[in-house]
């Protein structure tokens, strides 16, 4: 599950999205093709399009991902090569979250307008 936000067109800033959609014809589904949203920076009330919601990596299983790996390393150190593979396991959980957040950005659904 990524991270989802939004960028307010007035003051620029990201406002997290919660949703746990995994492309934006799920998120569609789930909430509408215009979302009401708040900016968290400037307090913006707006109607902003499905397509301009954006995913990123998730930074909470991202950090699960660098603490699990952490720990396994130090738990398996004296199995050597074990250790390394624990080792990757951030990377790994990484580049899950990079790929998931670079799917839902690469389609956007048809507008209706
Ligand atoms: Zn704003």
């Amino acid at each position: 599950m990524t991270s989802k936000y939004f960028t307010c067109p007035k003051c620029h800033e990201n406002t997290p999205f919660k949703s746990m959609a995994t492309d934006r014809v799920e998120l569609e589904r789930d909430k509408g093709e215009k979302l009401r949203v708040a900016c968290d920076h400037c307090y913006e009330q707006m109607t902003v399009h499905v397509n301009d919601i954006k995913a990123a990596p998730n930074k909470v299983i991202a950090g699960i991902g660098v603490a699990a790996g952490v720990a396994a390393t130090a738990a398996l150190w004296h199995l050597g090569f074990v250790a390394w593979i624990a080792g990757a396991l951030p990377v790994i959980i990484y580049g899950a979250q990079r790929k998931a957040a670079d799917t839902f950005n690469s389609y956007s659904i048809r507008r209706s307008e």
